[in-house]
């Protein structure tokens, strides 16, 4: 199937690891133009360096900034249209989740919370609208999780932030309508550096890698009896953000190996 990036050109948030870098590289698989960010520069340069050497460097643009600072992103997204002459998807990937229970959440972790979850989505959304709006196939598709309809005791703050994100975009899936669509996907667990992080810190340091996460699987009950990989949220990526998902608006996809509760 021919999903119709090619020549297309696609900004991806969060873009130096984990799902977000197997997106870039799934999108310039498929044909695409990718504008890509995250803050630490040179994970980013270095990840730049690789992929400009692989797909040509005309065809990627890599920019350091926090998509909390919303000029930065305004400035990333014209430079973007500079390059490539506009943007027809968007996606809202960058971020990260917070462990905490209600308890030991203070004021200030739920205002940080709250404003990476949804500002990591309303800058981006806002700079790339007038970009999306004058293409012929604008698409937004978040990155989100499966705590928005099943939060967990120990992940209260960030399953709640998630929870509104999710209806946010139910939202503009409706205002931005017909010009673009807008959907996403919900993880369940993905094997990234956010659970490389967690690893490390693991209680047993004796304890593999392979253990680790047959463990991890085991005790979350996954039907599919390990964690998903970046590249397998990728491919639910590229197909929302591409043309051949042209009927699919305010829809969102399940990754999580079958371990959603909710109907
Ligand atoms: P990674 O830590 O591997 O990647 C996160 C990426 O986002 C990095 O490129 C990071 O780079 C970037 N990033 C983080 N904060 C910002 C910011 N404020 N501005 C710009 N870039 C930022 O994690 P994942 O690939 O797992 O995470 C991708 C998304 O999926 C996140 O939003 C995460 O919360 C979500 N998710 C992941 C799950 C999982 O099991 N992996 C489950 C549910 C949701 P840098 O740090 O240099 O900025």
């Amino acid at each position: 199937m021919d999903l119709g990036l090619t020549g297309k050109t696609v900004i991806v948030t969060g873009g130096s690891s984990g799902i977000g870098l197997a997106s870039v590289r799934a999108f310039l698989d498929e044909g695409a133009n990718v504008a890509f960010c995250a803050r630490g520069a040179d994970r980013l340069a270095d990840v730049h360096a690789d992929l400009a050497r692989e797909f040509g460097a005309e065809r990627v643009f890599a920019q350091a900034l926090s998509v909390l600072d919303r000029a930065a992103v305004e400035q990333f997204v014209a430079q973007v249209a500079n390059r490539f002459g506009g943007c027809d998807a968007l996606i809202t990937n960058a971020g990260q989740g917070r462990v905490s229970t209600f308890a030991d959440t203070t004021d200030d972790a739920w205002r940080e919370e709250l404003e990476l979850k949804f500002f990591s989505q309303i800058n981006p959304i806002h700079a790339s609208l007038p970009l999306l709006q004058v293409s012929n196939a604008g698409a937004i598709v978040a990155v989100n999780s499966l705590l928005a309809y099943q939060p967990e005791p120990h992940m209260v703050c960030t399953s709640a932030a998630r929870g509104g994100v999710q209806n946010l975009l139910k939202s503009l899936a409706s205002e931005l309508a017909p010009k673009i669509r807008v959907n996403s996907i919900l993880l369940g667990l993905v094997d990234s550096q956010q659970w490389q992080r967690r690893f490390e810190a693991r209680a047993d340091q004796s304890q593999s890698r392979e253990a680790w996460s047959a463990a991890l699987a085991a005790t979350k009950k996954i039907p599919l009896e390990r964690l998903g990989q970046p590249q397998e949220a990728a491919r639910a990526l590229v197909f929302l953000a591409s043309p051949a998902a042209s009927y699919i608006t305010g829809a969102q996809l399940e990754l999580s190996g079958g371990v959603s509760r909710f109907a």
